[in-house]
């Protein structure tokens, strides 16, 4: 039986003929073992070839096994399925009085193939999610399990990972207790006149902050502002509060939306822009994303104010956040400060291709790494450049996956020696 699989887009569509779907962790270590390419795919959010298994390659989702949420509340942690999707771990670890540090933008988006690509959501003082990880499972290339915690000095490369180690069956993330959050939105914050330290002062404002913009004039339309309730409220004198209840992009409906106007509720329901019951986002787009280090925000926010009139052509919105540096060897933000430049582009691949190497070239000079789960040209040598741990992946790869069973055409091209 041959079925189409795409990408949640609808940008990518996958060669494998069918997606596999086991229903035990034996059937998929044999799937795993009896087959020469395999790649997993979660749930099918990122817009480029990442999880693409390559013609002769079984593509497998593990979203029908057993799923597991143990709530560990004297630990403090949570050991869930890879496949889970984190509106529903978000849930079950509230319901025990705990919480995750931090969430993207969605809550649709799967445990294992979030970390996998350094997803990530804001704070100045909060990692990407990956960060919040302990202790990986696997399924290697043998079909064998394979755990590797904190501590282990192969957990740098275990995390965010491409799919190119093995099938993430299950980990174990950190918990803090939980809180609440209220999400005030802010109108017209003008990038004129900032810098570097008024930029730190108001991503700075709150837990998490996001700035966003439209580029059809320089600043921002919109500030994002997401406060503890358990921390002071701090004055946000640099824009106007909204009037009215707001999505970050135009002409979408606020409805698809968290809480806003300073309702205190859970951080689940807080943190996400988006609401789990909703189509997050625009639904008709792709995504690009550049992370680099925090020092170069403002000068990297005026380069692409520079090319404003080519970028706002293919846009929706931009989103500027920022995160903490972290230990994975492959993460986009690896050991710096990070700011996040995020582009919704239009659906149409052909012209925005174009604006996206413009942009590229517009902050090449701030080292910046594409997120790896987005729409992104940068070609694999300078790829490769920008991460001094990569070999110490590319080792781990071969160790694990002497025959690059889990590897395609994506992970080679970056792990080329
Ligand atoms: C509307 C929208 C909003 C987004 N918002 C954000 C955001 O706020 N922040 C951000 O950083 N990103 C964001 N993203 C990007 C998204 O988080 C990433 O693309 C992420 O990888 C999606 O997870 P997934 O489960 O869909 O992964 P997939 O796209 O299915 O897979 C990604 C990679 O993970 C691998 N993988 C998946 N599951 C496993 C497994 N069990 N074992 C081994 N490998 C596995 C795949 O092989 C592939 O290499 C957004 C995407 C969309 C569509």
């Amino acid at each position: 039986m041959s079925e189409t699989i795409t990408n949640w887009a609808g940008n990518i569509t996958y060669s494998a003929k069918e997606l596999h779907r086991p229903h035990s962790l034996d059937r998929t270590a044999a799937l795993v073992a009896s087959s020469s390419r395999v790649r997993v795919l979660g749930s099918g959010h990122s817009f480029n070839e990442i999880a693409e298994p390559g013609p002769e390659g079984v593509l497998l989702s593990i979203a029908d096994l057993p799923p597991v949420l143990d709530v560990d509340t004297e630990a403090r942690t949570v050991r869930v399925s890879g496949g889970v999707r984190y509106a529903e771990l978000a849930r079950a670890v509230h319901a025990r009085g705990l919480a995750l540090p931090n969430m993207a933008s969605l809550p649709h988006i799967s445990v294992a193939g979030s970390v996998a690509t350094g997803t990530h959501g804001s704070g100045v003082g909060n990692g990407p999610l990956a960060s919040a990880v302990r202790e990986v499972e696997l399924i290697t290339a043998d079909g064998s399990t394979l755990t590797i915690g904190r501590g282990d000095p192969r957990f740098g490369g275990a995390v965010t990972s491409l799919g190119a180690l093995g099938v993430v069956t299950a980990l174990t993330l950190d918990l803090v207790p939980a809180f609440d959050v209220e999400q005030y939105v802010f109108t017209e914050l003008p990038l004129t006149g900032m810098d570097l330290a008024s930029f730190e002062t108001v991503m700075s404002a709150a837990y998490s902050v996001s700035l966003f913009t439209d580029w059809r004039a320089p600043g921002f339309r919109q500030v994002w502002v997401k406060r503890r309730t358990d921390q002071p409220l701090a004055d946000f004198p640099w824009a106007a509060p909204a009037t009215e209840k707001m999505h970050p992009v135009p002409g979408m409906p606020a409805v698809n939306c968290t809480e806003q106007f300073g309702v205190p509720g859970p951080w689940h329901d807080r943190l996400p822009h988006f609401r789990a019951e909703f189509t997050p986002s625009s639904g008709a787009e792709l995504q690009s994303e550049y992370l680099l280090p925090r020092a170069y925000a403002v000068e990297a926010l005026h380069a692409v104010d520079g090319i404003r009139e080519a970028v706002e052509g293919v846009l929706q919105i931009c989103e500027v956040r920022t995160m903490t540096g972290d230990e994975q060897w492959l993460s986009p933000a690896h050991d710096r400060d990070t700011v996040a430049l995020h582009f919704t582009w239009i659906e149409d691949t052909a012209a925005v291709l174009p604006v996206v190497r413009r942009l590229e070239k517009a902050l090449d000079a701030f080292d910046a790494r594409p997120h790896w789960g987005k729409v992104f040209t940068t070609p694999a040598e300078v790829l490769r450049e920008r991460y001094p741990r990569l070999g110490d992946f590319r080792k781990l790869a071969r160790e694990l996956d002497p025959e690059a069973k889990f590897a395609n055409d994506f992970v080679r091209a970056v792990l080329a020696d």
